[in-house]
């Protein structure tokens, strides 16, 4: 019996012992193709030479420095890249060890924010149903997935959900496309109303919803409206990017696409694509400008925050990515699977749906397709296929709950963006099979 707390109570997971570009080794010597990055983290693979060299420089260099005592030089450059690259002024960086305590970072930086800015009465979130934030317990309640909800309940906060885009169920036969995203953004308002707007703070949402949904891409003009309705009420918008970001869906911030300018965006996974721990929270400039002005300091910090070794391994992960120019390798291997994808699973009398953008894509199994019904909770299908894919050599990020956070199965597939055509048509050979 193993020692570790394992997320199975029941089962201990096999050893991985090593791992080198698109696979991971078990201690049988068994080899493991990585069609899932992991939980859409190794973006470059395993064991890049550049990423590997740069922690062992730095690691002999300066291992910690506590960020109360002082900043690193790894942790200014990384800040430094990340503010240059990203979207409009949003070019104040906040370092953290992972996604959650990015997205609670997010969090209370908008609250002092509010607080400083003589808006104290604005507390509450609105977030959307099939959404996932984290695990911790802010960014938990403003997950909108029952059953991760349920055994923590009541949660901490209490926070409005809304429907998400999710037209392959949400979008009603004969609706187009713009009386659907209208008919949400209406939800969302009616929701900004309901809690009173001078007591909303902000509206969080993915771009694209990752684990939950399995990969549910933005209907056009859905985040502009959002962004409107965010600007009608005085709401910051804050985008959770710790899965779909850092040049997962083909370009650095999914959010590009939407060609809307969010006050927070909360990053994590590929931000240090698996080599370090590491998130961050970008913040517009007049948010930071507050506090600066206001109280001189954010009344927040974590003993690993802006950890130089982190910050140096998410570095690199940017020089890996522009160097080998990755987030366009995202974006057409993503087509390239997708198309795979829809050839060998279109008439598949068990897919319902495939969907995505870039290198996170979904398959969503239904019952039959006709009536789009799921399979019975009780089946845990979605396990059933990652046993049987891990069987087959292959790694897949399956999830229950899609339809309403009870019913329905996914797969996730977020492989590295190294991956070669040859690696997309085994992923997609043993899929078959293992479904
Ligand atoms: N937000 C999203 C969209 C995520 O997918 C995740 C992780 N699955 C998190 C937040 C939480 O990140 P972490 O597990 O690193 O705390």
């Amino acid at each position: 019996m193993s020692h570790i707390i394992h997320r199975s109570l029941r089962h201990t997971p096999a050893l991985a012992v090593g791992a080198r570009g698109m696979h991971v080794f078990d201690s049988d010597g068994k080899a493991y193709l990585d069609a899932s990055g992991g939980a859409a983290v190794s973006s470059l693979g395993h064991a890049h030479p550049h990423v590997l060299a740069a922690m062992q420089r730095q690691i002999a260099q300066l291992a910690y420095a506590h960020n109360g005592f002082f900043s690193s030089a790894p942790a200014e450059a990384l800040a430094e890249r990340l503010a240059a690259d990203a979207p409009g002024d949003l070019d104040a960086v906040y370092l953290v060890s992972g996604g959650s305590e990015a997205v609670e970072t997010a969090m209370k930086l908008a609250r002092q924010y509010a607080v400083e800015s003589g808006q104290g009465e604005r507390g509450v979130f609105i977030a959307r149903r099939q959404s996932y934030h984290g695990n911790t317990l802010g960014a938990l309640a403003l997950g909108g997935n029952a059953w991760r909800r349920q055994p923590f309940a009541p949660l901490l906060i209490d926070v409005p959900h809304v429907a998400p885009c999710y037209e392959y169920r949400g979008r009603a036969p004969g609706q187009s496309q713009d009386d659907y995203t209208a008919a949400l953004l209406a939800e969302l308002e009616a929701a900004i109303v309901a809690a009173g707007p001078h007591r909303v703070l902000g509206f969080c949402a993915e771009t694209v919803v990752g684990a939950t949904a399995g990969a549910v891409p933005p209907t056009p003009g859905y985040f502009k409206g959002v962004r409107a309705l965010c600007d009608k009420y005085g709401l910051l918008l804050m985008i959770d990017e710790v899965m779909c970001g850092m040049g997962r869906c083909g370009s650095l911030y999914a959010i590009e696409q939407e060609g809307v300018l969010p006050d927070l965006v909360a990053l994590g996974k590929g931000l240090g694509a698996g080599y370090q721990p590491v998130g961050a929270v970008l913040a517009r400039r007049h948010i930071v400008a507050r506090l600066r002005e206001g109280s001189g300091a954010f009344q927040h910090g974590h003993t690993y925050t802006a950890h130089p070794v982190a910050a140096a391994a998410a570095l690199a992960v940017q020089e890996v990515l522009a160097g080998e120019r990755l987030v366009e390798a995202a974006a057409q291997r993503g087509a390239s699977l997708m198309a795979r994808l829809r050839a060998a699973f279109g008439a598949h009398p068990h897919v319902g749906d495939i969907r995505g953008r870039g290198l996170l894509l979904g398959i969503e199994l239904v019952r039959e397709r006709d009536g789009k019904q799921p399979f019975e909770p009780e089946l845990k299908l979605h396990a059933a296929v990652k046993e049987c894919a891990l069987a087959r050599g292959l790694m897949v990020y399956p999830m229950g709950g899609t339809v309403d956070g009870r019913r329905g199965d996914h797969i996730l597939l977020a492989p590295p963006f190294i991956a070669s055509e040859a690696d997309l048509s085994e992923i997609v050979s043993r899929l078959e099979d293992a479904l």
